[in-house]
């Protein structure tokens, strides 16, 4: 059996981890921060608890295969899931359209406000079921390969468009909005409907206690099955010594050994920093795909009471023209906590807001986070504007809304190492199907790559997924035949 060491404690570090030590082999995860869970985190602001990831987690469906991995994880189990009746709001003008839990609500919602857009909104109500019939993409276990075959020509359609591009299908200026609100213009339409799919099939649910406490959950499994976990240990080199050995350095100075290296950080830190080498061609030409960006956000997070909460789960709106060039987006996501009790004071909650950024905007937040009264002036300008946006939005929480914490491209890029503080891979472009791309580096066959950056668009699945893989790889070199 093997000695593993794995670089970076998030999700699919811990996923390595624990299928690591289900095969057999010893696992140690080095992770630079004083906790793992990477992203998969939230953080306490006094009484308020902030959360930083699940918006939902595909996998919470008990048919579904990947819910069985979330199960071997530690992750899901005996674990309450939070279903909400939508997915998210988006409103314009006084018009509210929602992703609707119940798929046939949502179809009698858009066409109520669109029944110019009939034929549109009903091919889309039908790809969504086409999605969550497809095997493959809804994860299912029974084999469903004929209604797979019906399935494949009406998504076809939609792999070959981006959400803008959906969007711009619809006549109604609603239902524009709506499809483009959630994921930007760019995004492939395909995902949007395995996101609606995923969310509508009920596989897309949210644990109680959310990121932080799955985190701790996973940690748990890992240091159950006897894993080692070694926190606020950076990894700085990994170079091979003559017998094939590895041997990693660690920024305090100290140095271990294994047979095997799995790196679960970007591959920016996995190339540049620890292997001292150039990029994979295949994987540069992501990093360099103007198709494929990066992204990050910027947050807010603020305590209000609950009586009268005037929205439930996510709501977007667009933000007039002089918010919007202020905090460079067009709309802002809100979303509120109170199905989290333990998360504020009795009687109370957190809303927390959300404004994608590109790759110019998170580099400046990271360069300009190097002079500290700058970025903080900066974060008090954001949220000032982001809580005069939701209280003209709701002017019953007009003075209601406490300042809890503010962050940006540069604290994930502070906290997680990621180049521009990107927290998913590449957004998945249209015409592109997630490819995988392999867990192997050229001339290093006991270096194998465990990160949701080889196949976009990440999230916490295929992060839970590569972590596997990489296990799977290593048990394939040693010959294990066990089944994990
Ligand atoms: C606001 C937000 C909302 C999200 N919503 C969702 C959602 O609803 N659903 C979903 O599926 N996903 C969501 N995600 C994405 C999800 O969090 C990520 O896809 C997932 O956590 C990635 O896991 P990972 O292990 O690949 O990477 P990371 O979480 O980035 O973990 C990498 C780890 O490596 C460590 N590390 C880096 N360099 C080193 C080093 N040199 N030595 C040691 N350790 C190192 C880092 O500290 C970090 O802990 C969201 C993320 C954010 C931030």
């Amino acid at each position: 059996m093997a000695e593993i060491l794995i670089i970076g404690g998030g999700v699919a570090g811990l996923s390595a981890g624990i299928y690591a030590q289900l095969s057999g082999h010893h696992a140690t995860i080095c992770e630079r921060q004083a906790l793992a869970g990477g992203n998969l985190t939230g953080w306490q602001r006094g009484d308020y608890h902030i959360d930083n990831c699940i918006h939902w987690l595909t996998g919470t469906n008990p048919k579904t295969a990947l819910y069985q991995m979330w199960t071997e994880l530690g992750a899901l189990g005996k674990v309450k899931v939070h279903q909400p009746n939508t997915l998210y709001t988006y409103e314009e003008g006084g018009v509210c359209l929602s992703v609707h839990f119940d798929l046939d609500k949502m179809q009698e919602e858009l066409l109520s406000i669109a029944p110019e857009d009939e034929k549109e909104i009903k091919s889309l109500i039908k790809a969504v079921r086409a999605v969550q019939s497809f095997k493959k993409l809804s994860g299912e276990k029974r084999n469903v390969f004929l209604r797979e075959l019906q399935a494949l020509p009406r998504l076809f359609r939609y792999y070959r468009m981006t959400t803008g591009e959906l969007a711009a299908r619809f006549k109604n200026p609603y239902m524009q909005g709506f499809i483009t609100s959630m994921l930007g213009e760019d995004f492939a339409a395909l995902a949007l409907l395995i996101v609606f799919a995923t969310f509508c099939g009920g596989n897309g649910g949210i644990p109680v206690g959310s990121s932080l406490a799955m985190a701790k959950r996973m940690t748990t499994r890992f240091l159950n099955l006897g894993g080692t976990l070694m926190l606020s240990k950076e990894a700085t080199a990994i170079s091979e010594g003559e017998t094939g050995v590895q041997i990693v350095e660690f920024s305090d100075g100290t140095m271990l050994t294994a047979d095997y290296v799995v790196i679960a950080t970007e591959p920016n830190v996995a190339f540049e920093k620890l292997l001292g080498e150039a990029m994979p061609t295949d994987m540069d030409k992501r990093y360099k795909n103007p198709k494929m960006p990066r992204f990050s956000s910027i947050h807010c997070a603020f305590a209000c009471k609950t009586d009268n909460l005037p929205f439930h789960a996510d709501f977007i709106f667009k933000l007039p023209k002089k918010e919007q060039a202020a905090l460079k987006t067009e709309n802002l996501i809100i979303r509120e906590y109170s199905h989290e009790k333990a998360f504020a004071p009795e009687g109370e909650t957190i809303i927390q807001s959300l404004t994608f950024c590109n790759e110019t905007t998170c580099r400046e937040f990271i360069e300009m986070r190097k002079n500290p009264i700058k970025y903080r002036a900066k974060k008090k300008e954001l949220a000032q504007i982001i809580q005069n946006a939701i209280e003209r939005k709701f002017p019953q929480l007009s003075g209601k809304l406490q300042l809890i914490d503010v962050w940006t491209p540069a604290t994930y890029h502070r906290y997680t190492n990621a180049e521009i503080g990107s927290y998913m891979a590449f957004l998945l472009p249209s015409k592109t199907l997630p490819k995988k791309l392999n867990n192997l580096v050229k001339g290093r066959p006991r270096v194998i790559l465990a990160s949701q950056w080889l196949q976009s668009p990440g999230g916490l699945p295929i992060a839970a997924q590569v972590g596997k893989d990489a296990i799977l790889r290593i048990n394939q070199k040693e010959k294990i035949k066990k089944s994990i």
